[in-house]
């Protein structure tokens, strides 16, 4: 029995478990009601080929979306829990910013469902967060996910594989290239990983996926250093046509 199943009881007695999203009284502590579940967006076919956008239906699965026309992505996919909306909003603000670090066995299950082609062999590598802002939030939310995700698929966590060399502003509101540029020489490879990343198989994991400029920035930085190949993970990812053509 672990330490942690063994608490379980215990647990249970001081903070019966409730939904996260809603306080609804649940049997066990790392889940959700049933009518949360529901208002979660599973992305599902047909998608993109290349970026795991969902189509409309008609569309054959596995064709390329526009943005990836426009511009070909860097990454070799993205594999995305849920579709950013009212409900996975609320649980990353509750794992962000209320305490709610527990939330995080639950969003890396959920990643790890969408993470079938990813063996024991490969490196997981959160996005990471400038120091800065570590200290004001205490955590990387992102490095939080990555160990839970690791720890599932029995690979290797590299949590310092990526280095935030220079705080960046929001990038909300920024276009395309203006969010480029801000992020210009801000995300590098740790000198001392640069030898495992050679070659390797990564994923890149972040809570939500916005623009894509910050994941651009980390798998340009993974693979100038030379991994093989770079799937992206996030937990929600933004789908906002009109951010995504700026
Ligand atoms: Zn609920
Ligand atoms: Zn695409």
């Amino acid at each position: 029995m672990t330490l942690a199943s063994a608490l379980a009881p215990v647990i249970d007695l001081v903070f019966p478990p409730r939904c996260p999203l809603c306080g609804e009284a649940l049997s066990a502590q790392d889940g959700l009601c049933g009518a949360c579940w529901n208002q979660l967006a599973i992305p599902g076919a047909p998608a993109c080929g290349k970026c795991g956008r969902p189509f409309a239906d008609g569309v054959a699965d596995g064709a390329t979306c526009a943005p990836c026309l426009a511009s070909p992505p860097r990454h070799d996919g993205i594999a995305a829990a849920t579709l950013y909306n009212a409900a996975s909003r609320k649980l990353v603000l509750a794992f962000k910013h209320g305490n709610r670090i527990a939330l995080s066995g639950l969003m890396a299950r959920l990643i790890d469902a969408r993470l079938g082609m990813v063996g024991a062999e490969w490196l997981v590598v959160p996005v990471p967060l400038h120091r800065s802002r570590l200290w004001r939030r205490g955590f990387n939310q992102a490095a939080v996910l990555a160990a839970e995700i690791a720890k599932r698929r029995g690979a290797r966590l590299v949590v310092d594989g990526l280095v935030r060399r220079k705080a960046t502003p929001s990038l909300g509101g920024l276009g395309r290239k203006a969010r480029a540029r801000a992020l210009t020489g801000a995300i590098g490879v740790r000198d001392r990983r640069k030898g495992i990343l050679a070659g390797a198989n990564v994923v890149l994991v972040d809570d939500v996926l916005t623009s894509g400029a910050t994941s651009d920035a980390c798998v340009a930085a993974l693979k100038r250093a030379g991994a093989a190949s770079v799937v992206v993970a996030c937990f929600a990812r933004v789908l906002d046509e009109a951010l995504a053509m700026t």
